[in-house]
């Protein structure tokens, strides 16, 4: 652990990457209906191939270095070089954290991902974020694929078996909250916390620009009843025993509050540290500071999209992207609009960015355990 927290402070001390998001591929398996970034990845699958391992290697070498790292896609499992991916991650930008959210459709290929993984990471912390959408077909329906909530929970088994041996593997439970399961959030709560009462679990608001249009038509209500049945729940689990969970429910219900706000503001509700202290950088190799603010900079004079520039075209030197005049455009707009969105890991990374946040959080944690809510 010591390793991990040095290597961490380094990058938040020293202002770098707290947050990259790298998208691995732009194909998928599954067909889930409330998909944000469906459109996007097949407008790029059809313009050029996903950046290959040697294009990653010469990206890493010419990058800050990095805090966490998560693969995301598409489905990331359907790549075969993950671990290698993370190993170059590792070596050359000390990323620590791996995050790799996976549909769980292929739950054959944990062992082979997990044992390459430590084999090539040492000291890393590697987690994997398992949806769950419904309880049974619930599950199934809204993303698309019969059969999918019997493969996560094989995948849970598969994990919870492996980390008898990698004592650094981790996986947590998330659901994407929408009009599809918006009457069963409080059965998806209860089923993950009464099975899986070690584990941590979360929603998130449904965003983005939805496969299915209707996808976001949710009562405005319906995010902030589910926030407080949570924390109904929560107040009495086991979880809250752990070291760190003053801080992990703070950080919850900080997050929560902000979500809450930015759902009727789109401004003004936390100083977004995106292109910043977090990044994107999508298969094609554009290079973004979130998934979100391309989708709102249409009919916008003075930037016209979020792209800080494009890796393959700037010899994949991230570095200079970061410098070039255009980022300095993109980022001077994210905070003279002062852009608020929901997206819950803009949020976290942006409020842990601020060190005053990060000890409100705090205190917010301790009061909560407190029972001063
Ligand atoms: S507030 Fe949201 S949309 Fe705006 S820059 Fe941050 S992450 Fe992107």
């Amino acid at each position: 652990m010591l390793d991990a927290a040095f290597q961490y402070s380094g990058v938040y001390l020293t202002g770098q990457i707290l947050y990259l998001i790298l998208y691995v591929t732009s194909r998928c398996n599954s067909r889930c209906k409330m998909c944000f970034s469906w459109r996007g990845m097949e407008e790029r699958r059809k313009c050029s191939p996903a950046l290959s391992l040697e294009e990653i290697d010469k990206i890493t070498q010419h990058s800050p270095a990095v805090g966490q790292l998560t693969l995301s896609g598409g489905e990331p499992f359907l790549r075969d070089d993950l671990p290698e991916i993370c190993q170059l991650f590792y070596k050359n930008t000390h990323t620590r954290f791996f995050t790799i959210p996976t549909n769980c459709l292929l739950p054959e290929k944990f062992e082979v991902i997990v044992s390459s993984f430590y084999k090539r990471c040492h000291n890393g912390y590697l987690n994997f974020c398992l949806p769950i959408d419904g309880v049974g077909t619930l599950h199934d329906e809204i993303r698309g694929v019969k059969g999918n909530f019997e493969k996560l929970i094989e995948s849970i088994k598969v994990i919870q078996q492996m980390q008898h041996v990698h004592k650094r593997l981790t996986f947590n439970l998330n659901t994407v909250l929408s009009k599809y399961n918006k009457n069963a959030i409080r059965e998806i709560i209860d089923y993950a916390i009464s099975n899986y009462p070690d584990i941590p679990y979360g929603f998130a608001l449904v965003r983005g620009d939805t496969r299915l249009e209707d996808a976001k038509v949710l009562p405005e209500s319906a995010y902030n009843e589910a926030c407080e049945y949570y924390r109904s729940k929560y107040r009495h689990n086991p979880i809250r025993k752990a070291p760190y969970s003053m801080v992990q429910k703070g950080i919850v219900r900080m997050v929560q509050d902000k979500v809450s706000k930015s759902i009727t503001n789109a401004s003004g509700v936390f100083r977004c540290r995106a292109g910043d202290r977090m990044l994107v950088i999508y298969e094609n190799g554009d290079v973004s500071p979130c998934e979100i603010l391309g989708n709102r900079l249409y009919n916008n004079a003075n930037v016209t999209s979020a792209t800080l520039g494009n890796l393959r075209d700037s010899s994949y030197n991230l570095k200079g992207i970061l410098k070039s005049g255009k980022a300095k455009l993109v980022l001077e707009h994210i905070r003279n609009t002062g852009c608020s969105c929901t997206w819950e890991c803009a949020i976290f990374n942006s409020l842990i960015s601020n060190p005053i946040s990060l000890t409100k959080i705090i205190a917010k944690g301790v009061l909560s355990k407190t029972g001063h809510r």
